[in-house]
């Protein structure tokens, strides 16, 4: 297949399947063919950064790489455009003819430049440099945040000389648009792809159940990330944009700091965005929060409601927080 040498690279995130994809790779290739890679969002939980970057590679004796995205140069660049506009400019002549629904006016490109620096969060800066949060339709903190630094560090890897398996933790049973991608054109291609120029993607638990992945877990004696005995069905981004009513409910009644985070986060970048564009973590649609500064609290207030938004299930609210209740069965 190549000549170089073949490294296996674990794109590691603190959830179960990558934690399980990397014993795999451990046990079919050693340690010493392995790499591990964690991409740095910015908005994980504190548990999962301990999980990752300090449980694992004590129980597993690996190190754990860490890439972060780094927006400076977009800083530079926005930061020059939008001192355009405050000094006068029309818009027209700093972004061409492009029509926004929104536009820079000099009053908000002036509030915008006090503001528009590099924070270190990528997650942050992002959303900064994008005027707004991701959602299901925009999902680019994947594309920016994860994917992009990722490949980055196995073109390294290649440069440095390696062919690069690039091991993914995913499964099809995790959700309906994951089973319908992979399995679109027949699951046994998607779960090894060549991608060309030393570069090949390796999913081995493709076909893998959840309780298999934490059958593994405990046979390798790795404990999983403690989220998952807090009500968390996943541990990516604290809160994920794409995280469910009840998760929503569930970050918000145990770990309220990280809502409050988030507000502060939309307060900031409806600060450095164009007048009354809608900045919401979870994107609401534009009618009813035009010009808000910050709209997460409302959205747990919904979460925690049961039908029709009106009514809170105070049964919901009642749960003793600090309780064991894994959506796993990892209770027992
Ligand atoms: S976990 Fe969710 S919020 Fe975080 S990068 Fe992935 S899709 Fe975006």
């Amino acid at each position: 297949m190549t000549d170089r040498p073949i490294l296996h690279v674990v794109s590691m995130s603190g959830g179960k399947d990558s934690t399980t994809t990397a014993l795999l790779a451990i046990e079919m290739h050693g340690r010493e063919n392995c790499r591990f890679v964690f991409a740095d969002t910015g908005n994980e939980h504190e548990i999962t950064y301990e999980y990752a970057l300090e449980y694992l590679p004590r129980a597993l004796d690996i190190t754990v790489d860490v890439v972060r995205a780094d927006f400076s140069a977009e800083f530079e660049v926005k930061r020059r455009n939008l001192a355009r506009i405050a000094a006068g400019e029309p818009e027209s002549a700093v972004y061409g003819r492009r029509k926004f629904k929104y536009a820079w006016t000099q009053e908000a490109a002036t509030r915008a430049l006090e503001l528009l620096h590099p924070t270190g969060n990528p997650y942050l800066d992002l959303c900064m440099l994008k005027g707004g949060f991701p959602s299901r339709k925009r999902q680019f903190c994947t594309q920016y945040l994860k994917t992009e630094p990722l490949t980055e560090y196995a073109l390294e890897r290649i440069d440095e000389g390696h062919a690069v398996w690039s091991w993914q933790g995913v499964r099809i049973d995790e959700s309906e648009s994951r089973r319908t991608r992979l399995q679109g054109t027949g699951a046994c291609v998607k779960g090894f792809e060549v991608v060309g120029g030393g570069l090949f993607i390796n999913r081995p638990i493709l076909r893998w159940h959840v309780a298999d992945v934490f059958e593994a877990h405990a046979h390798a004696g790795i404990k999983p990330n403690p989220l998952y005995l807090q009500d968390m069905t996943r541990v990516g981004c604290m809160p994920c944009i794409n995280c469910s009513k009840d998760e929503l409910s569930a970050v918000a009644r145990r770990f309220p700091e990280h809502i409050e985070r988030i507000a502060e986060w939309e307060r900031l970048v409806s600060s450095v965005c164009r007048a009354e564009s809608p900045v919401s973590f979870f994107h609401l649609g534009t009618k009813g929060h035009r010009g808000q500064s910050s709209t997460i609290w409302s959205v747990v207030d919904w979460a925690k409601t049961t039908r029709g938004g009106r009514q809170y299930n105070l049964l919901a609210d009642a749960t003793e927080p600090t309780a064991c209740s894994s959506s796993y069965g990892l209770c027992e």
